[in-house]
């Protein structure tokens, strides 16, 4: 991998249920200008989604072969389920290219990056508070309490690396978080 220095490469990680996806959501749909990874996932696609628009959807043997090939500059198991990957020669191509590339992944995905690429901008994704993660986290109400208990002990687990990071944005709307991701990748946020 070619060391792309700040501006080339952010990733950005953060708990469960704190709002990654919306935040890259709103990122795809509102600023062109960001090239936003697409990963590879052994999950099956939710309906709406499309394959190389929201994933790469792979089996586990396409996604085995992947990882022989070395192809994932990172990947994980999330969630204790489905594996999740980001595949290194797209991503090398478009910060080559001088594109302002954005990663969306889970913290061990992060924590790999970071050993691979030191230079990349490390961004955390936080909630406005500890009550609000939980309102989020358990706010379905889908889950049975030793799930939710669960996923709460995981949260604290993952609040605690906030200080691995370089920056920690708060996402208390989506739109302030995304405005203030782009500041922090060198781009103009736009006016609002
Ligand atoms: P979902 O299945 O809801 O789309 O995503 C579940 C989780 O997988 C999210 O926490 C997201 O950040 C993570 N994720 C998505 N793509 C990747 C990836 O390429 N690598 C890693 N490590 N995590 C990912």
């Amino acid at each position: 991998m070619p060391q792309p220095g700040h501006a080339g490469l952010t990733v950005l990680a953060g708990p469960t249920a704190v709002g990654k996806g919306t935040v890259s959501t709103f990122i795809r749909d509102n600023y062109p200008e960001v090239w936003l990874s697409v990963s590879a996932t052994t999950r099956a696609p939710r309906p709406g989604e499309v394959d190389g628009v929201h994933y790469f959807f792979k089996s586990p043997e396409e996604f085995d072969q992947l990882i022989s090939e070395g192809a994932f500059l990172e990947w994980a198991v999330v969630h204790g389920q489905n594996r999740y990957g980001t595949l290194r020669s797209t991503v090398e191509e478009a910060v080559s290219a001088g594109k302002a590339v954005l990663l969306e992944i889970d913290l061990q995905g992060a924590r790999q990056v970071k050993a691979a690429v030191p230079d990349a901008r490390f961004v955390f994704l936080a909630p406005p508070s500890w009550e609000e993660l939980v309102r989020r986290l358990i706010g379905r109400g889908t889950e049975t309490a030793e799930e939710q208990h669960r996923r709460l002990e995981t949260a604290k687990m993952e609040l605690a690396a906030e200080p691995e990071f370089d920056h920690t944005i708060i996402n208390d709307s989506v739109q302030r978080a995304a405005d203030e991701l782009v500041s922090l990748m060198g781009l103009t946020a736009k006016p609002r």
